[in-house]
């Protein structure tokens, strides 16, 4: 790995970090997208992560699409203890 990519890799990360895995911008104390679990350490997480971002549908069968956290940031729709705030 390249210096420049090992950089941009750790922003990544200290990036990711912020997220305290609340599940609360995927729907978790309305109603979740379908893709979101909760993790043995009472966490939340995308169950498919790494290809979240399209079309998917919440647990009543609504349908939305999942986007960046940069988009949800600039439309308002982050909750205030969000580690992205
Ligand atoms: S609301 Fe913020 S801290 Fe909670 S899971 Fe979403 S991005 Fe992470
Ligand atoms: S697909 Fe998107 S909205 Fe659904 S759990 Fe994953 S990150 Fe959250």
């Amino acid at each position: 790995m390249t210096e420049l990519e090992q950089a941009l890799l750790s922003l990544e990360e200290r990036y990711e970090s912020r997220c305290l895995r609340c599940g609360k911008c995927c729907g978790r104390d309305t109603d979740p997208c379908v893709h979101l679990k909760k993790g043995e350490d009472g966490r939340y997480f995308c169950e498919i992560y790494e290809r979240r971002f399209g079309w998917h549908s919440t647990v009543s069968g609504k349908r939305f699409r999942c986007v960046s956290i940069r988009e949800v940031k600039r439309d308002g729709y982050l909750p205030p203890d969000c580690g992205y705030r």
